[in-house]
């Protein structure tokens, strides 16, 4: 029988495969998010983009009438400066110029003395120029850290590429050590959205594409999840106790309809 269900105060969305493909929305993003919003329901977006910092991708939702400029956007960068700003670690960084200067900014003038201690990886475009640079580090005993380990991208003409998750692992063979994650699956980027927009985890129903990553990440944090199947990576792969979703016109009418949210 069907849990007795109830409305969620608060809907947060993966973007990439979610909302986006490539930097196109979705044919039905802009319209369901309003019909959300229409519903009282607060919004928010959580990436494990390693390489654009939250306001870049705020802007670009913005632009593309996804996201209101007051709504919460959380990136992977915001991670690795928080993870940053909490370990007061001396970072390398490998990883987009964008990551690097986010990072950069929250470490003491002339930043901090002493050796490296954490090699943090981000996607990175001159990732060959710096990789071996990491590891020699790595290999001197610095920690290997990264934003997030995705195996698979789904790029604009919807065609697999290597995500971030490739790189880690190669690192992580090369330097016989296992990355600390800082994205998703992990929690972390559930406690900063649930603080950023003063929500509870039970007022939340999580919308996701990647059953890799967003189904862990529900699970680990203690959120109902819904997986948008039609772009889906992997999407053969979903196990049949997911509950998952064709369009986010259906997201929009089972929110009106019957809620969503089990009742704790
Ligand atoms: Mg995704």
């Amino acid at each position: 029988m069907d849990p007795i269900r109830r409305i969620p105060r608060g809907v947060f969305f993966d973007i990439d495969g979610t909302l986006l493909l490539g930097d196109q929305a979705l044919p039905d993003a802009v319209w369901a998010l309003e019909a959300l919003r229409a519903k009282g329901l607060a919004l928010a977006f959580l990436t494990n983009n390693s390489a654009e910092s939250s306001s870049q991708i705020r802007q670009k939702l913005v632009e593309l009438g996804l996201a209101k400029v007051f709504e919460v956007v959380i990136s992977g960068v915001d991670l690795a400066v928080d993870f940053i700003r909490q370990t007061k670690k001396r970072p390398f960084i490998l990883g987009s110029e964008t990551l690097k200067r986010e990072i950069e900014s929250t470490l003491p003038e002339g930043g901090r003395q002493g050796g490296v201690e954490v090699v943090i990886v981000g996607f990175s475009p001159n990732f060959w120029d710096l990789a071996n640079e990491a590891l020699r580090l790595l290999l001197q005993g610095s920690t290997l850290v990264a934003v997030h380990k995705d195996r698979l991208l789904l790029s604009a003409d919807n065609a697999y590429a290597m995500n971030l998750g490739c790189y880690v692992a190669m690192l992580e063979y090369g330097s016989k050590q296992t990355a600390v994650i800082l994205g998703k699956p992990e929690k972390r980027l559930l406690d900063l959205a649930l603080s950023a927009t003063r929500l509870t985890a039970q007022d939340i129903l999580y919308v996701g594409d990647d059953p890799e990553v967003d189904v862990p990440f529900a699970e680990n944090a203690g959120i109902e999840c819904i997986l948008r199947r039609s772009l889906s990576l992997g999407k053969h792969r979903i196990a049949g106790s997911i509950r998952t979703i064709d369009s986010l016109e259906e997201l929009v009418k089972l929110v009106k309809q019957e809620g969503f949210l089990r009742r704790a």
